[in-house]
């Protein structure tokens, strides 16, 4: 009997995103007019191109053809939202990145 192993191994998608995230300083962040949030993220192939991304949308090409419509963006997003939650968890006086 095999071992089940604990973590699956990464997938190019997710390593991207976990490299996106690290970047999440150079985001731009946006409000649309009914508040949500979303934030501006520079294409890793081109710099000229920024795609408009949120935990669910993101405008680039491959959004509409990532497994269950998730583009490296949008893991991303995901990613740093959840560390920014656990660091305000941490310590909860300090003001949201
Ligand atoms: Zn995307």
């Amino acid at each position: 009997m095999t071992p089940t192993p604990i973590a699956r191994p990464i997938d190019k998608r997710t390593a991207k995103a976990v490299e996106i995230a690290a970047g999440a300083g150079q985001w731009l962040r946006c409000r649309t007019r009914d508040g949500r949030k979303f934030f501006g993220i520079r294409s890793q192939a081109d710099p000229n191109r920024i795609y408009f991304v949120t935990r669910d949308a993101c405008t680039c090409p491959d959004a509409a053809r990532a497994p269950m419509l998730q583009c490296k963006h949008q893991i991303a997003v995901r990613l740093h939202c959840a560390a920014v939650r656990a660091r305000q968890q941490a310590h909860p006086l300090a003001i949201a990145a």
